[in-house]
């Protein structure tokens, strides 16, 4: 853990940010066709004493609403009032997205595989490099939330960088009902932050464009958990939630055929090996074919997709 010695200024966009202080800065990005300013609403929260700075951001995919939802009920509850250290607070990275209710800004380009970015870059690439430069080089750890892409729902989970073990033990201290460690995909936040050297966990939970209580309690309790473990918030908010599951290997379960999906289990089931999982049915009641487990372990994500194809993503299992 990085142990500062010094209380210091927070810099974005220009605008200090000094030790007991707490502002929103509006860190601009682009414009609309229409001229419309579009600036990252970031909001800044300096504690009196020393200690690391934390980055929790969420709406990088902008329609992963779930994520954007918990950091609007903590800023909503004061619940950033640190006593060292300072906290980040991006509720919505991809504006462009989140307007759009698409993952993605509208050229198509995902932010998430956008970073460190360039200056001249597609748009998505600019974000990113924007971000990069004014908020990144401040941060000592960061969280990213986000939801299952697509119509697929994830049970609350953290992911780590394999190689990282302090990345691992932010994973494992978060406390959401399973941590694994998964690769870093060329062009992402973790990654960009990874080459920082910056421990950084990426929360997933919930399916896009969906509120889910469940996904949002359990990363409110696990942001909670992460910044008492680091001092910043009074011990007695510390989680009394089960500990986390640490998942070895995840693996996805496919769709044998195209057709109607009938998921049979629930996210976060213990399921055994050869138990059915669901039915991919044709439209005309002539054919079913199980999906079976492939080894004994969690549920831990559901495509609620109806109609799917061959091949289509169906189950995720870890164990
Ligand atoms: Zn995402």
């Amino acid at each position: 853990m990085v142990e500062e010695t010094e209380n210091k200024n927070i810099i974005i966009n220009g605008e200090s940010i000094a030790p007991g202080e707490q502002k929103l800065v509006f860190l601009n990005i682009a414009r609309l066709p229409t001229g419309t300013l579009i600036d990252i609403p970031v909001h800044v929260f300096n504690g009196k004493k020393p200690g690391p700075t934390v980055l929790i951001q969420a709406g990088l995919h902008g329609d992963e609403i779930n994520g954007v939802e918990t950091l609007r009920r903590l800023l909503q509850d004061d619940f950033f009032l640190i006593r060292k250290g300072a906290v980040i607070v991006v509720p919505i990275l991809n504006i462009f997205g989140f307007i759009h209710f698409s993952r993605d800004v509208p050229d198509g380009k995902d932010v998430n595989r956008s970073f460190p970015g360039t200056k001249s870059g597609s748009l998505a690439s600019r974000i990113a490099h924007t971000y990069t430069e004014q908020i990144l080089p401040q941060v000592q750890f960061g969280i990213d939330l986000h939801t299952g892409g697509g119509q697929r729902h994830n049970h609350p989970q953290v992911r780590y960088s394999t190689n990282d073990l302090k990345s691992m033990e932010l994973a494992q201290i978060f406390g959401a009902p399973f941590y694994f460690s998964s690769r870093m995909i060329t062009g992402s936040f973790r990654k960009a932050m990874f080459k920082m050297g910056v421990p950084t966990i990426v929360y997933e939970a919930g399916e896009s464009m969906r509120f889910d209580e469940n996904a949002i309690s359990s990363a409110t309790k696990g942001i909670q958990n992460v910044l008492v473990h680091l001092g910043m918030l009074p011990k007695n908010l510390g989680s009394t939630s089960d500990p986390s599951v640490h998942l070895e290997q995840t693996r996805w379960t496919r769709a044998p055929r195209a057709g109607m999906f009938i998921p049979q289990v629930y996210n976060g089931q213990w399921v055994e090996k050869g138990q059915v999982l669901g039915l991919v049915a044709d439209t005309y009641a002539k054919k079913n074919k199980k999906v079976k487990a492939a080894f004994d372990g969690f549920v831990i994500c559901i495509n609620h997709q109806a109609v799917v194809n061959q091949g289509d993503a169906l189950f995720h299992l870890g164990r």
